[in-house]
């Protein structure tokens, strides 16, 4: 069978990578969690003097990011890591201030190529459950099976806002609903790959539902 490809897009923390990473250990398929990309190109930016008075040195990211070296490493469980340089990446990434920055660093056409590069040769080798903005419009616009996932904001912001207190991420709440609605704004009205649902896919709105609930909604469409 060719390697099989679902995308996962939707709004921020509406629980796409829960979701995509419980359905690709059910169907045996890789999970690729694409924010995670933007988010360690931004966590490069900001640790390498590149984002200065809130201010990203653009060409100075471009010219490093062709030689920066992005290897994934697997962990037991078959979940793929981003090292840069050699350094693994991880909660560092869900900050506040990597949240602040993020849509404006993958609102940068460069990046976006150099990054939709990689999401395409990922599913080369592989069945994969892809989440992200763009997965299913523009990285996979053939996708065997394609979700868009939509919350209430509140809703959103006070299970990111859970999460990042479970795992002791200082924030506020108020911060994260505001990170929230920005991100989703410039998300959406970026020129490049906007945050949209695409035509074809099925879209789920998460506000009264639980994982569980979801899950087999999404378990319903792909079983079909
Ligand atoms: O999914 P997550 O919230 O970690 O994504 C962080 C940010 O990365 C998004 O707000 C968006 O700016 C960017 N992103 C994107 N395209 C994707 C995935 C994420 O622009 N496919």
């Amino acid at each position: 069978m060719a390697h099989q490809i679902i995308a996962i897009d939707g709004f921020a923390s509406t629980g796409k990578s829960t979701l995509s990473k419980r359905l690709a250990a059910y169907l045996g398929y890789r999970y690729i969690d694409t924010g995670y990309m933007y988010r360690a190109i931004s966590y490069y930016a900001m640790t390498n003097g590149l984002v200065k008075h809130n201010k990203v040195d653009e060409q100075m990211l471009i010219s490093q990011m062709t030689s920066l070296q992005f290897e994934w490493k697997e962990d037991s469980r078959g979940v793929l890591h981003i090292a840069i340089n050699g350094l693994i990446q991880g909660e560092e990434l869900r900050t506040n201030d990597v949240s602040n920055l993020v849509s404006e660093i993958a609102s940068i056409p460069e990046v976006r190529s150099h990054l939709l590069t990689q999401q395409r040769n990922l599913a080369k080798v592989q069945s994969v459950v892809m989440d992200g903005r763009d997965i299913g419009t523009v990285v996979f616009p053939d996708a065997n099976h394609k979700f868009f996932l939509n919350a209430d904001a509140e809703i959103r912001a006070q299970r990111r806002f859970d999460e990042m207190q479970a795992k002791g991420i200082p924030a506020s709440f108020e911060e994260v609903l505001k990170n929230v609605i920005e991100r989703d704004k410039r998300d959406s009205e970026r020129k490049i790959a906007p945050l949209k649902k695409a035509d074809d896919a099925i879209e789920i709105n998460t506000s009264n539902l639980n994982v569980d609930e979801v899950f087999d909604i999404l378990c319903g469409y792909v079983r079909e």
